[in-house]
């Protein structure tokens, strides 16, 4: 298979997951991954329901979202994936979700903090809620990148959460945590209260993912 094909066969894959794990309904979300070698970015459709399309259906863009490949519109907040790309050269996939309870502390405009070990490892420390908004807005793009930092998530305001990785599978596991974390900080706050890890924990957490763990998932025996 051609390369940018399966870069774009596993964001069709990637848009299916979202819906399936229950991240989206219908046609909302989105996700990307960098076409190694290029400019080039493989994105989601707009609007488009993820079971309905084929391959095809996704959109290669250059660096400025100009349409290299596809057919359809690219999604609507192309601007947050190029900006995120063009602020992070360690960032490889976005995925962009609108899961429930972690919707739930973007509309409290809470963070969720540092209380539960998966998340910390892959993120370092809390997940910040970025300022609001409207969506597909260069000004959305700017808030997200100023929030998330040198982090792999963020919430957006009233809205959803993003979540990167150096690879789609770690962008997803991304969504996943914070969406796993937000629903565990609500249930702890209704029996008295989260208590947070402390720094020094969660510094020894994450330097062990991103030296050992993460690359076990990928594969590599270390
Ligand atoms: P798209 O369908 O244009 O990707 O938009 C969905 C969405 O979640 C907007 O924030
Ligand atoms: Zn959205």
């Amino acid at each position: 298979m051609h390369p940018i094909t399966k870069i774009k066969s596993e964001v069709l894959q990637g848009g299916q997951a979202l819906v399936d794990k229950g991240l989206v309904a219908g046609t909302w979300g989105n996700i990307s991954v960098r076409i190694p070698e290029t400019k080039w970015v493989a994105v989601t459709p707009s609007g488009k329901r993820y079971h309905e399309i084929t391959v095809d259906d996704i959109v290669v863009v250059d660096a400025v979202g100009t349409i290299v490949e596809g057919q359809f519109k690219p999604s609507s907040e192309l601007p947050l994936h190029l900006a995120i790309y063009q602020a992070r050269t360690d960032i490889q996939a976005i995925v962009h979700t609108h899961s429930v309870f972690a919707s739930a502390c973007a509309v409290a405009h809470k963070s969720i903090p540092p209380i539960i070990e998966d998340l910390v490892q892959l993120t370092g420390g809390s997940v910040d809620v970025a300022a609001y908004a409207l969506p597909g807005t260069e000004l959305l793009a700017q808030n997200i990148v100023k929030t998330l930092g040198n982090k792999n998530a963020v919430l957006m305001a009233n809205h959803g959460v993003v979540g990167c990785g150096q690879t789609l599978d770690e962008a997803m596991l991304a969504c996943e945590l914070v969406e796993k974390a937000a629903q565990i900080y609500i249930y702890a706050n209704q029996i008295g209260g989260a208590q947070l890890l402390t720094n020094g924990d969660i510094d020894v957490m994450h330097k062990f993912y991103v030296e050992y763990y993460s690359k076990r998932q990928q594969g590599r025996t270390v």
